[in-house]
This record gives structure tokens, C-alpha cells and sequence, in this order.
């Protein structure tokens, strides 16, 4: 299939994946999509018969075309091996009379392993016969960096450099980091926020007597957030997988629709759903749930889409958001590849804080996606029915998404709720939501408790890192995040 890219705000100056890869953002600001992007479908029936490698193949070579099967077969095995602590990948359990599907079994007990195991992969194959040293720059406000580490530490010709919130994030998202090994890596706190910290690492991609400096010792910078093409292809094939797995246990016939509730942030693993119904997979209904941060679902239900309020922190942290950037990739599939009305909406949002779809595009938006918001007093009460009334333990993005699904009447169609994360990545506030006690413990003595009250076990990846050294204790300021970042390039490339 024709897997060319080119930027959602101009569609003139198209690139192959391998080159949509490394560059990770179009330099109009855009966000690469393609115009063939459906035209082939996938094969169901090879689908329901085959495991998760051999979907993840179809997959990734189906939108990612000038990559040889031998490229993709290679950066499947590698991503997808005992480095997750299931061998089904992802695999799919009962939730009551609807299905959970577990996408924390990687490294780092977040979903985002899925893609971040991968991309690293892609990315060196796309640099081969470049030459130049990448170094992956990235600001997280906790699950990102420490995946985006796991996922390049060790990688031959990358680099990793990660920014987290001093005091900002959890003991344990915390430690994830601090204690991260390998020569490619290098992680400092912030002195400020997230917004602050993602604010100055656009600035250092924007900075040309420093992209000047670092071309010359035979690096480039780049980012592993998830605008990137690389992060957004590989969490296609687990919708396409879920759904055979329903086929195998006699849940579905293979045809009927299925739909899909999913924890949002950033729109990119609910955007996923969206390329795998492109794509041919027999999806109902996407559903969005967010938190207080009810960006989405406002303009899901109102066709407006407007930032101009208060940011809320709340206890499922990676939903804490505002600009949602992989919906531009959304906006210029609804308009039909209508690259100036994704430019005007953008420049609206980035200088008025606001846009409005017109009415064609509000019903083909709700077509397909439905939506819905919970507080963190309901996300509590649904970590607690789950718990008391299935013994499933849920972290509080998942039960975010559980909390939607409860609410919304069922249409006939088996319904699938996304768990982005391990419970105990956030021991503390789930532990809390189980009426535990958890005044003045710190991260371990939850977990302690979590397992207690739960009799289950922390992942190993989690309980461990009580006994690891803490490797990284850089701290900086804003100002100086841009000589991290270059001295980071001169040790490691050294
Ligand atoms: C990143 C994240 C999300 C949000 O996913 P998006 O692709 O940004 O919508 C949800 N839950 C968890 C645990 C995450 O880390």
C-alpha cells in the first residue's frame, strides 16, 4: 500500500515512514499521517489464527511500507519478548460480563511499553545508512520517561535524555527513572512543572546554533512522545489481537462489532482503535473517557473543542491534559484530508484556545466515538465495586474508563475496557480508594499494603527498585535544560 507520509497542515511534501520516523513531527508542526491509510484492509480471518508477533507483522507492514518483512519481522521479535511478563503481550480477561484488556505487562507497567519497546527498534533501522547519532529528548510528568528510557538504555547510535518535575511525580514513577541504567542514558528533575519542562524541550528542537553544535559532532535531536508515527502503528495491532482473542474464547463471531472504552489523554491509544476500524476490524463504538481534564468529552459532545479552563491534577495523572495532539491526526481523517481546515482549527486553538467543527464533521465524529467523564470520587468508588464485587484490581486510569462503561447502556455488543496501567504504579491512591490506610507511607509500605489488602503480588519490575541504587540526582533549572542536553550528547556519543 502507498504508506507515504506527509503533514496534516500540507499535503504536498510526502516522505516514507522510515523518514516520518526520525523526523517524529512534520517541521510545519503538523503530525504525519497517510492517504492510504485503509485503502488495503487487513486480513480478519488471518487475524482470529494467528498470535500477537505475527499481527504485529501484518500490522506494521501494512502502514509502514518501505520497511522489508525481514526489517519488521526483526524489530518484532526483539519488542515483543520475555522483556513482557505475559506471552500473550496483551492479554484479554473477564470483567464482569465485559473483557479487560491488559496492556501493562511490559517493563515498565505502562501501556506506553507497547509502543516504546518498539519505536527504539524502528528508529535504528530508519537511521541505517544516516550515520548520525540520535538523541532522544523528551519531558514526562512520569509514565513516558521512564518507558522512553527502557525502551532506548543500551540501543547502538541513540541516546536518551529525560526531564521529569521535581517533586511532581510519584515515589515510584520517581525511582523508575533515578535508578535507570545503561551509557545512553541521562535524567534530570525540573525545577518547575511538566508544562514548563515541555515548553523549553520544544524550545531546544527550535534552537538552531545548538542543532548547529550537535550536527557538526554527527547528532540529531528527536522525540519519542506520542505524536510520533512510530508510537502510534504499533498500538494498532493490539486492537486487531483483543478481537481475536474474543473469536478464540467463543466470545464473538468473527464480523460481529465489538466496542472499545478507552482511558485518554494525548488521543493516541484511542486513535490507534480509530486506524484499526480503517483498517477493516469490526469496531462499534470508540469511547473516550477522561477525567476532570473533560477537554474530549465537551467537544465530543458539543463539536467545540476549547482549552480555556483550569488544570486540574488528579489521581490518573497521564490523563491530566489539555491539548490533545494526536486529534489533529483525527480532524484531517473526519475532513477528508482537508489540510487548510486543520491548519485553521490549529492556529485557532494555538491563538484563541478554541475551534469549532462544523456539523458534517460532528456527525461523522460521533459516528463512531462516544465519550464521557468521571471525577476521582467516582474513580475511587470503581477501584472499590471492582475489587469487592470481582476481584479485579484496576489502577485509576483504567477505572476511569470502568467508570464510563458502567454508566453507558449496553447495545448488544461485547464491550472491552483498555487497563493502561499496573494498580501498582499507583499503590498509594489505590490503596487508598480500598479504604487502606496510607497516611504518612511512602511508595514501598503501599505496595506492602496493596498486596496485603489484595493478596496479589507487586510486579517485580515495581518491588525491586527498593533495592536499587539511584544512579541519576542532576537537578536544573529551565534555563540550563538545553546544556544538559549537550553534555548528555558529548558523554554519551563520545
Ligand atoms: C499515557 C497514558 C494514558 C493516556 O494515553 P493517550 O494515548 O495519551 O491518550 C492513559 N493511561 C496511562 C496509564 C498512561 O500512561
Amino acid at each position: 500500500m502507498d504508506t507515504f507520509y506527509h503533514s496534516t497542515r500540507n499535503g504536498d511534501d510526502s516522505v516514507t515512514s522510515k523518514q516520518a520516523i526520525l523526523a517524529g513531527i512534520a517541521p510545519d508542526g503538523g503530525l504525519f499521517v497517510s492517504d492510504g491509510l485503509g485503502a488495503e484492509k487487513i486480513d480478519l480471518a488471518l487475524v482470529v489464527g494467528q498470535d500477537y508477533h505475527a499481527t504485529a507483522r501484518l500490522v506494521l507492514g501494512t502502514l509502514l511500507g518501505d520497511f522489508s518483512e525481514g526489517e519488521v519481522g526483526a524489530c518484532v521479535a526483539g519488542a515483543y519478548a520475555d522483556n513482557f511478563d505475559s506471552a500473550a503481550v496483551t492479554p484479554l480477561s473477564p470483567l464482569g460480563d465485559d473483557w479487560l484488556l491488559e496492556l501493562h505487562h511490559g517493563p515498565t507497567c505502562a501501556f506506553k511499553d507497547i509502543a516504546l519497546q518498539m519505536l527504539p527498534r524502528l528508529m535504528s533501522v530508519a537511521r541505517e545508512g544516516d550515520g548520525r547519532d540520535v538523541m532522544i529528548v523528551t519531558a514526562t510528568s512520569g509514565d513516558t520517561g521512564k518507558a522512553a528510557l527502557a525502551g532506548f538504555a543500551g540501543v547502538e547510535g541513540t541516546g536518551v535524555t529525560v526531564f521529569y518535575p521535581e517533586g511532581k511525580v510519584s515515589d515510584i514513577q520517581r525511582l523508575q527513572m533515578v535508578t535507570q541504567q545503561g551509557g545512553n542514558v541521562a535524567v534530570c528533575a525540573i525545577r518547575g512543572n511538566f508544562d514548563d519542562s515541555q515548553t523549553e524541550v520544544k524550545r531546544i528542537f527550535s534552537d538552531a546554533s545548538l542543532a548547529g553544535r550537535l550536527a557538526a559532532g554527527g547528532t540529531v535531536l528527536s522525540s519519542a512522545n506520542s505524536i510520533n508515527v512510530g508510537r502510534l502503528v504499533p498500538q494498532v495491532t493490539y486492537y486487531f489481537d483483543a478481537y481475536a482473542q474474543l473469536v478464540r474464547r467463543g466470545a464473538v463471531r468473527q464480523g460481529d462489532a465489538v466496542d472499545f472504552y478507552v482511558p485518554t489523554g494525548n488521543f493516541g491509544d484511542v486513535l490507534a482503535g480509530y486506524y484499526a476500524r480503517r483498517l477493516g476490524l469490526p469496531v462499534g463504538r470508540l469511547v473516550v473517557a477522561s477525567n476532570t481534564n473533560k477537554v474530549l468529552t465537551d467537544f465530543i459532545e458539543t463539536g467545540t473543542y476549547d482549552r480555556r479552563r483550569d488544570f486540574v491534577k488528579t489521581i490518573s495523572p497521564s490523563m491530566d491534559i489539555l491539548v490533545s495532539s494526536n486529534l489533529e491526526r483525527l480532524l484531517y481523517y473526519l475532513s477528508d484530508g482537508d489540510c487548510e481546515r486543520v491548519r485553521s482549527h490549529m492556529s485557532d486553538l494555538a491563538e484563541r484556545g478554541v475551534y469549532s467543527i462544523d456539523a458534517d464533521m460532528h456527525a461523522r465524529l460521533r459516528e463512531t466515538f462516544g465519550c464521557g467523564f468521571a471525577t476521582d470520587e467516582e474513580t475511587k468508588g470503581t477501584i472499590r465495586s471492582s475489587w469487592e464485587g470481582g476481584h479485579v484490581l484496576l489502577d485509576p486510569h483504567t477505572a476511569v474508563a470502568k467508570t464510563i462503561l458502567d454508566r453507558t447502556p449496553h447495545e448488544g455488543r461485547q464491550r472491552v475496557c483498555l487497563s493502561t496501567a499496573s494498580p501498582y504504579k499507583f499503590s498509594a491512591d489505590v490503596l487508598a480508594a480500598l479504604g487502606g490506610k496510607t497516611a504518612g507511607l511512602d511508595g514501598f509500605a503501599c505496595m506492602d499494603g496493596l498486596e496485603r489488602l489484595s493478596g496479589t503480588a507487586a510486579p517485580a519490575q515495581l518491588s525491586r527498585l527498593r533495592y536499587a541504587p539511584v544512579i541519576h540526582t542532576d537537578v536544573c533549572g529551565r534555563d540550563e535544560m538545553g546544556s544538559f542536553v549537550e553534555r548528555a550528547c558529548q558523554r554519551v556519543f563520545a
